[in-house]
């Protein structure tokens, strides 16, 4: 029988998930795959770089500049570790603090544990306890049932969560939320993502331990991509559009035209508007998917010490644009932290300006110097963060979105924007989708 031709867009760990259960022995001999990346390496938002700024490609010894912390569990992105046969070692060590916390240049102390504190608070847990147990009981039936859909969402999560809890509780879900670049800087101001775990929240990657990759997780995907017959992963090679109809789809970028039976987009929305023949109606759905413009400042400093320090001043407030949201020191020994911040969306600054804002804020809010401002490296991540704001998800949007995008016109989606914006999400909800779409299309070759 006629292999199935599918190309797959964007060679992050939404692609390669696709391409991972498209290659898997059930289907060899069923599927052909070629992913399309645009960019000369593979791993997307998944980047480990040396201290010059050279990615690492599988060598250890970098720094993660994007994802840095995996919580694999035991589902599907621990498949995809022990595939790519990566080192894995626990997030923290034990003699540096995981955490610590700054506000206004001094340290101070944030319990974790959200009860230790209530305990110290009566008032507080009495206000807050209500709406987080209603909010907590639709939180766990919903991430329970585990379902790889879009549909059934509980009103629950549907609330701002921002208004309606305490501050105290904002303050934790701020830095855990916030800190990590999940906001939507236009709508809830401090916004606990929660709201935005949208589709569902796989509990287990909250209780999984976290840890990291000696090769950087873009050593994952550059691990995984040697095991690949060559010339099916194509690098620098940018989908420029693709024209989809009743029996094919067309592919083309710089080096040609290419037919293929069915195309998975693999990259986050906005790239996707670019290349997809969408009508208008269908180009104003899909802009209503909000990307955050972060940046991340690899740079030298001196006064870091734990593995991760959050700016809670800049956690918890609206529009804490250009000041460093939180810094990572992957090595106890190496005075390089990878600095994370937002930017305006349209921001055209310069990235001599972005390492000027981030030595600022590193030396206001953390007093914390950057000792070599010249060596700063700046990476840019204009699509971070797929995400609705309120209204979009008020209106339904997920469930529109089944019904007129996903499996049609020959195309699966699985990009960042339809799930919580993490690697172990992306992987699970690209396994999961593949796995279904991948009978689908059997079932409809058999049919012809
Ligand atoms: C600073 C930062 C920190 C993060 N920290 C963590 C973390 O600690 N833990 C965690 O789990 N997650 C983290 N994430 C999120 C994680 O990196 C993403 O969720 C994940 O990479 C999304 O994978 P993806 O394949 O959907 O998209 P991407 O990683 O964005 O990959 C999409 C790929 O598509 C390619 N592409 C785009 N347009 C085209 C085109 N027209 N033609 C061909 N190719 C194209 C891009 O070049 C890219 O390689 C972080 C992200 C950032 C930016």
């Amino acid at each position: 029988m006629k292999k199935i031709k599918v190309a797959i867009i964007g060679a992050g760990p939404s692609g390669f998930s696709v391409a991972e259960v498209l290659r898997n022995k059930n289907y060899e001999d069923s599927f052909e795959v070629t992913i399309y990346e645009g960019n000369d390496r593979v791993g997307g938002k998944c980047c480990t770089v040396f201290a010059d700024g050279e990615i690492c490609n599988g060598q250890t010894g970098g720094y993660d500049v994007g994802a840095a912390i995996l919580t694999p569990g035991d589902g599907e992105l621990r498949t995809i570790l022990s595939k790519a046969n990566v080192t894995l070692s626990p997030f923290t060590e034990t003699a540096r603090p995981r955490s610590a916390f700054v506000s206004k240049g001094k340290p101070v102390t944030v319990h974790p544990i959200f009860l230790k504190q209530f305990l110290k608070h009566p008032l507080s847990i009495t206000r807050a306890l209500g709406e987080v147990s209603a909010y907590a009981k639709d939180y766990v039936r919903y991430s329970r049932s585990r379902h790889a859909g879009y549909t059934n969402r509980p009103s629950a999560l549907n609330v701002t969560l921002s208004t309606k809890y305490p501050k105290r509780v904002n303050r934790r879900l701020a830095y855990l939320m916030q800190g990590f670049g999940y906001a939507d800087l236009d709508d809830n101001g401090l916004t606990p993502p929660l709201l935005y775990y949208h589709q569902y929240y796989d509990a287990g990657f909250l209780n999984a331990q976290m840890v990291k990759v000696a090769e950087g997780t873009q050593g994952i995907w550059a691990k995984l991509a040697e095991t690949y017959p060559t010339d099916s992963i194509r690098l620098n090679e940018p989908v420029e559009s693709v024209s989809r109809d009743s029996d094919k789809v067309m592919v083309k970028t710089p080096q040609g035209l290419e037919e293929y039976d069915y195309i998975v987009v693999g990259t986050p929305i906005k790239s996707a508007l670019a290349y997809l023949d969408l009508t208008q109606e269908q180009r104003i759905f899909l802009r209503q998917v909000k990307h955050n413009h972060y940046a991340t400042v690899l740079c030298e400093t001196a006064g870091l010490n734990a593995n991760t320090t959050f700016n809670l001043d800049a956690c918890e407030d609206k529009k804490q644009v250009g000041r460093v949201m939180c810094a990572y020191k992957r090595y106890p020994d190496s005075d390089i932290a990878s600095l994370y911040l937002f930017l305006p969306d349209e921001s055209n600054a310069s990235d001599t300006d972005i390492v000027g804002m981030a030595a600022k804020s590193l030396k206001e809010d953390f007093s914390v110097n950057m000792t070599n401002e010249a060596s700063a490296k700046v990476f840019h991540w204009t699509d971070y963060f797929g995400h609705l704001d309120t209204e979009s998800l008020n209106n339904g949007w997920y469930d529109q979105f089944e019904k007129m995008f996903q499996g049609k016109n020959r195309t699966l989606f699985v990009s960042s924007g339809l799930h919580m914006e993490t690697v172990g999400a992306s992987i699970q909800f690209g396994t999961r989708e593949a796995k279904k779409y991948a009978k689908l299309w059997l079932q409809q070759q058999t049919k012809q």
